[in-house]
């Protein structure tokens, strides 16, 4: 076992024995078979963004994915539809009420949110249709790619919530005597219904979770699953409705974008870190897993995860402001000396997003010697550049070289400007010392 394996999986272990005698809590009932499950039953898995699996006690064990499905339907309406289309039939309003409230908006009859029945049987009903790729084929298709496996059908507890889902049947004629829908609620509860009764275990969730937390690619299996707006538009909604109407103490507690199902299931994402599941049958009031609800605050507390945290400031993103006569191989030669001064030099490492590309402009303008001398920025050790801190370099080099100062990058990757590029003003070099020669030759000495 390595060293990452037995922390990880102690830390879900300690979670594990300190949560297991927990015995608050009830099945739910609503839906017959649901009563067959354990009760001690208790599974935490978690996967990281390169794809390593950790699950402990009963991660392995199958149950009916219930309402954690809806985050991952909706992804699929997103990206088949997008974002503005889906909301002129579903809201993104946390509606404070119970999972199967009548929570429609008045006027337009759309529901508060995908993640309540009533929104989620509409997002269900938006997914298209046609007799090559039937609606329930494409929703399996899509939760079995962001749980990286072909995932089935219970048809018991199908056929148990078919046989007594009259509230959501109810629910959907309502929709549909409200609202001017583009689809079919009721024909589409049936599809709702299959949906919720695809089986999972604690690990599949915790894979579909970090897919989502991931930016829409599935950490095992590199699949692409949603695109990356997608992803984060869900964890959006997931953050304020998916604890239906415990949602807002959840966000102000734990701070993670979560789903709970009633079979018992419960998912949290973090961010470019993580997917987490819990499973275990014994729900609260509000319909979430106790001995989760209580496993993931914890884990989140331990691990400073809540997403409203002051994030570590990655305090090292400029590593040296400087002029290049104060660089450790700068010659003595006086002349030479004097041209050195001419030139700021500022770099920076690691991988530059806006926070950092801000750091970076700002040191440029920090490390300048008045209006005439040159700028070098040093990005040797950069390993990524997004695309809003690219435009943001590139705006700030211009703006220097508009200025008339003399510009040149060390970026040997062609990180900023790609190789061969027209780059307009700086001059692009593999080393410092090259960028950094290249402008005090030309420096007014
Ligand atoms: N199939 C369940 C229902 O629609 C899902 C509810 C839930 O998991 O919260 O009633």
């Amino acid at each position: 076992m390595s060293v990452a394996t037995g922390a990880v999986t102690d830390a879900l272990r300690e979670l594990h024995t300190r949560y297991s005698g927990v015995g608050e809590g009830a099945l739910a009932d609503y839906i017959p078979p649901l009563t067959h499950a354990d009760p001690g039953a208790f599974g935490l898995a978690l996967i990281s963004m390169d794809g390593h699996r950790y699950g402990v006690g009963e991660a392995d064990v199958p149950f009916t994915v219930q309402s954690v499905s809806k985050p991952f339907v909706y992804a699929l309406a997103l990206s088949l539809l997008g974002l503005d289309e889906v909301c002129r039939w579903v809201n993104a309003e946390p509606s404070g009420e119970a999972f199967n409230a009548i929570s429609l908006e008045r006027g337009t009859g759309r529901p508060a949110n995908a993640m309540v029945n009533a929104g989620a049987i509409v997002t269900t009903a938006l997914v298209p249709d046609t007799p090559r790729a039937p609606r329930f084929g494409r929703i399996l298709d899509c939760l079995s790619r962001f749980a990286g496996r072909r995932l089935d059908v219970d048809e018991e507890v199908y056929a148990s919530e078919a046989a007594t889902g009259d509230r959501n049947r109810a629910l959907a004629y309502l929709i549909r005597s409200t609202g001017p829908l583009p689809v079919d609620p009721v024909a589409a509860v049936e599809t709702y219904f299959r949906q919720c009764a695809v089986r999972v275990t604690a690990l599949d969730l915790a894979a579909m979770a970090a897919t989502l937390a991931h930016g829409g690619v599935n950490p095992l299996t590199g699949d692409r699953v949603v695109p990356e707006p997608v992803a984060a538009q869900v964890l959006a909604v997931m953050a304020t409705c998916g604890m239906y109407d415990a949602s807002g103490d959840w966000l102000l507690r734990v701070g993670l974008p979560a789903k709970s199902g009633v079979s018992g299931g419960l998912i949290a994402a973090g961010p470019a870190r993580f997917g987490l599941a819990a499973y275990s049958p014994l729900l609260d009031a509000a319909g979430t897993s106790v001995r989760g609800r209580l496993a993931i605050g914890k884990l989140s507390e331990r691990l400073g995860l809540h997403l409203m945290h002051n994030p570590a400031l990655a305090g090292s993103t400029v590593t040296l402001v400087t002029t290049a006569a104060g660089l450790p191989a700068a010659p003595a030669g006086a002349r030479e000396r004097a041209r050195r001064e001419r030139v700021a030099v500022a770099a920076a490492q690691g991988a530059l997003d806006f926070t950092a590309a801000e750091r970076v402009l700002y040191a440029l303008d920090e490390a300048g010697t008045g209006r005439t001398g040159a700028v070098v920025l040093d990005l040797v050790r950069v390993t990524d550049i997004d695309t809003v801190a690219r435009a943001m370099l590139r705006g700030g080099l211009a703006r220097l070289d508009a200025d008339g100062r003399r510009t040149a990058v060390a970026d040997p990757d062609g990180r900023l400007y790609a190789p061969g590029e027209e780059t307009g003003a700086p001059r692009c070099f593999a080393s410092r010392e090259e960028a950094v020669a290249w402008c005090a030759e030309t420096a007014v000495g």
